[in-house]
């Protein structure tokens, strides 16, 4: 998604977050200081993940966006890693939460960059996905950011349907994997 500099961080923010002093600046693409008192800022790309849960028969799971951004949108379930949180236990408590899944098997698979606008301002995240099988595929609910999902298999994909650039990267790359794997 483009930004333009009024929406980037460090040109978002006016005012020192500690001192409230205006002479709060730039001083990097992704740091601020402030003038006053010293305060330093640094604009960190938040991680998130994503999964590609695998169904016995192959198909992989899309859900349905219930939020914004991309509203409506087809996407992986997953979301942001709180602080003092694994991926894994952040990819744990997501599939919980949205889906009422547990997590059987999980691997690591790719990662992306990612930047979207949120409350005006322009968040940079780092994507993580993982591979995973959950224990049960029958009790699932759409929970919380999800309004619904369904099984795909690898050719009935359409990318386009997929919103977030990065969402759309990390199911391309394993459909790619999918069809050099057969
Ligand atoms: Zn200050």
């Amino acid at each position: 998604m483009e930004t333009t500099n009024e929406q980037h961080p460090t040109r978002f923010f006016k005012y020192c977050p500690h001192c409230g002093s205006g002479n709060f600046k730039a001083v990097s693409n992704k740091e601020m200081r402030c003038g006053a008192c010293g305060f330093d800022y640094f604009s960190n790309s938040a991680a998130a993940v994503a999964a590609i849960i695998h169904a016995p028969d192959g198909r992989i799971m899309l859900t349905r966006r219930a939020v914004e951004p991309w509203r409506g949108t087809l996407d992986l379930p997953g979301g942001f890693v709180d602080p003092d949180e694994t991926a894994e236990e952040a990819l744990r408590r997501e599939l919980r939460e949205e889906l009422g899944a547990e997590i059987e098997t999980c691997e690591y698979f790719t990662s992306t960059h990612n930047r979207y606008m949120y409350s005006g301002c322009s968040v940079a995240t780092t994507d993580l996905a993982f591979i995973c099988t959950i224990t049960d595929y029958e009790k699932l609910t759409a929970n919380d950011d999800i309004g619904d999902f369904a099984w795909y298999e690898t050719s009935e994909i359409e990318l386009d349907n997929i919103a977030s650039p990065s969402i759309r990267e990390i199911v391309g790359r394993y459909i790619q994997k999918k069809a050099s794997c057969g």
